[in-house]
């Protein structure tokens, strides 16, 4: 692609170009916006250049002859990137009249590529870093033959229908302003409303669970977060601290010591671990501009957070239990499949080897006794302590980050926590922080993906529209609203003066589940005939029947 870039536009120049899971990518520096007709061209270019087959020859010259070239040639950014490799020689592949500074290895010649598309352009700064000059992106794919590539091409068809930033604007759920700040969510009334029943659920289940609810504030001291070792350890995430009276404040980037002061406000003694403290907490953290991404990356976020404050002999329990309530959770909201990970000890950790043996081994039991398979990440723990992390995997089989459990033995530490023991000795209880859905945000956007907007009727925002064919079956509508709205079902009527197909096709849009279409038939007999979104027609019902079978399908969450 590189080589076909260079040759419709020389002056191009060539910044980076690796391969990723997916495909591939290439970042040039050019005075023009590439267009859909210009990626066509460049298309064109690579298959001209695959069929004159030239090979890939790989060279191995010292660095700073490879200097020279690249600065002959103009081509700035291999000069930069040259000047920080510290290697005596480095490697060239060239194809044709085309070479590019690479690692390789490579493929024997242009004609082995079989199948390729390039998909789309991006900007991209250089570096990623925003104070740097925009670069344009093209990226591609590739597979060793048409089927493979055909396959792969639907499969981002699907997932551009069920992009969640496309529907969150088609079924008014949030927006993120350019006047407000990148990353920065606001819930329309359709959003929200998923949000508070998906809020009102959780609540429930935490109390049922023995959590007690908590709501902290969104600054606090700045000695705080030194104190908690985020200021150390978090800094580059945490936004600049505002001065109050003289006292530095930081906006939250973490729920946890606000749970650990309601801890330490009173004596607590053995008997009553596990102390468990949720809160659906929002916080803030830094992202680069380049990596937010709608729902899925933003910088103010609401945690479904808890913290468990347990003794050491307490934890393969409690993983369990959260392991449980966390499945729980996940299946309620259509995920029956997960990738889960232990995550054992780091080179750097706060605690003892045996503590951190003990507790992995509590995390591995757990897991076992669940039946869960799971790999092992060596090292990948937090530096205070080994970790459960739970990907779902949604309709297209797509894994998403979101639950994680987390050992720590440094936060009781710092803040010097203790419970009474059994023989009335001071003891230092464990902490453990997790997540069941990660962040509402993400959540959130991941739902709107794996159900392509059309939420269960428990969750969709509006459950019935009833329609009107004509004007005199409006009271008839009118009594119908009202009496599924007194049984709690979001209803609404469209009386408006316009054909039924026009009010069916805008229902339908909205994804709305049942549609209640109101004619001459349903007035005179009192029964309804039912629209589903998926354009099946089910009934007639009494209007009684419909709101019972309506009723148990919003209490079996189904
Ligand atoms: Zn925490």
């Amino acid at each position: 692609m590189a080589h076909a870039v260079k040759e419709l536009f020389p002056d191009a120049r060539l910044a980076i170009g690796p391969a990723t899971d997916e495909g591939f990518y290439y970042d040039f520096d050019i005075d023009r916006t590439f267009t859909p007709e210009d990626l066509y061209l460049i298309e064109k270019k690579m298959s001209e250049i695959i069929n004159r087959n030239n090979p890939f020859v790989c060279k191995v010259i010292p660095r700073e002859e490879a200097v020279k070239l690249f600065r002959e040639k103009g081509e700035t950014y291999k000069v930069e990137l040259l000047h920080e490799i510290t290697d005596e020689n480095v490697t060239l592949y060239q194809e044709g009249d085309f070479v590019d500074l690479c690692r390789g290895p490579h493929i024997e010649s242009a004609g082995q590529v079989k199948a390729f598309k390039l998909l789309s352009v991006a900007g991209a700064y250089w570096r990623g870093n925003e104070k740097n000059k925009m670069l344009q992106r093209i990226y591609g794919t590739a597979f060793t033959d048409e089927k493979d590539l055909k396959k792969y091409l639907d499969f981002l068809e699907e997932v551009k229908k069920r992009d969640h930033r496309r529907l969150g604007k088609e079924l008014e759920l949030f927006s993120i302003g350019e006047e407000i700040g990148a990353g920065l969510i606001i819930w329309h009334p359709n959003g929200a409303l998923i949000r508070r029943t998906i809020e009102e659920f959780w609540l429930n289940e935490h109390y049922r669970a023995g959590y007690k609810i908590l709501y902290t504030p969104h600054i606090a001291k700045l000695d705080l977060w030194k104190k908690s070792g985020h200021l150390d350890f978090y800094r580059e995430n945490m936004y600049s601290p505002m001065e109050i009276e003289g006292v530095d404040y930081e906006i939250k980037p973490m729920n946890c010591p606000f749970h650990i002061h309601v801890y330490k406000s009173s004596l607590r003694s053995y008997k009553e671990l596990p102390i468990k403290y949720a809160e659906l907490g929002t916080v803030y953290r830094y992202e680069r501009s380049g990596v937010l991404h709608g729902l899925l990356r933003v910088r103010g976020f609401t945690q479904d957070d808890a913290h468990i404050f347990c003794r050491e002999d307490q934890i393969e329990d409690e993983v369990l239990n959260v392991l449980d309530f966390t499945l729980y959770v996940l299946k309620t909201f259509g995920f029956k499949q997960y990738d889960t990970y232990l995550s054992t000890r780091p080179e750097h950790y706060v605690g003892t080897p045996e503590s951190w043996e003990r507790a992995t081994n509590a995390l591995k039991n757990a897991l076992e006794l669940k039946g869960l398979s799971y790999d092992i990440d060596p090292g990948e723990g937090v530096f205070y302590g080994p970790k459960i992390d739970i990907k779902v995997k949604d309709v297209l089989n797509r894994p998403w980050q979101c639950s994680t459990i987390q050992v720590d033995f440094n936060n009781p530490e710092r803040f010097d926590i203790t419970y009474r023991g059994s023989e009335d000795k001071e003891q230092r209880p464990i902490m453990i922080h997790r997540a069941l859905m990660g962040s509402l945000e993400r959540f959130f956007g991941i739902l709107i993906e794996h159900y392509a907007g059309a939420f269960p009727v428990w969750l969709a925002p509006l459950q019935v529209k009833v329609l009107t064919i004509a004007k005199r079956h409006n009271d008839y509508a009118r009594n119908l609203t009202e009496k599924l709205k007194s049984e709690e079902i979001r209803a609404e009527s469209d009386l408006e003066n316009e054909k039924i197909g026009y009010k069916i096709r805008n229902a339908t849009v909205m994804k709305v589940p049942y549609l209640v279409i109101i004619g001459d038939r349903e007035v005179s007999e009192g029964n309804i005939t039912v629209r589903k979104r998926t354009g099946e027609n089910i009934g007639p019902f009494t209007i009684d029947k419909f709101i019972r079978i309506i009723k148990k399908e919003i209490d079996s969450k189904q």
